[in-house]
């Protein structure tokens, strides 16, 4: 069974417009926002027609790799979502 077919497994309960991430305004991203729009591999991360990156949370597997890659410099904040919330890991 290839990954992208187990991802398909999970379910989201989106806790629509409260988004646990949030990326930090910017008129040019930083390095590590760019790295952000291909190493989540959910892909949350896109860049818009102005080449500003931005975020979709309701497919985040809580991974933490934006976390770690991103929070440090105070490009983006993150949280765990609200109790109830976020992706629910199908077990088996
Ligand atoms: Fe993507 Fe993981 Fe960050 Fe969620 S925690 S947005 S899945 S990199």
């Amino acid at each position: 069974v290839k990954v992208e077919d187990k991802l398909y497994q999970n379910r989201y309960r989106v806790d629509s417009g409260n988004s646990h991430i949030t990326i930090k305004p910017h008129e040019t991203p930083s390095p590590e926002l760019l790295a952000l729009v291909k190493v989540c591999p959910a892909h949350c991360y896109t860049q818009n027609d102005k080449g500003q990156v931005e975020v979709a949370h309701d497919g985040c597997m809580e991974c933490g790799t934006c976390r770690v890659l991103a929070e440090g410099q105070g490009d983006i904040t993150w949280t765990y979502p609200r109790g109830g919330y976020g992706v629910l890991f199908k077990f088996g």
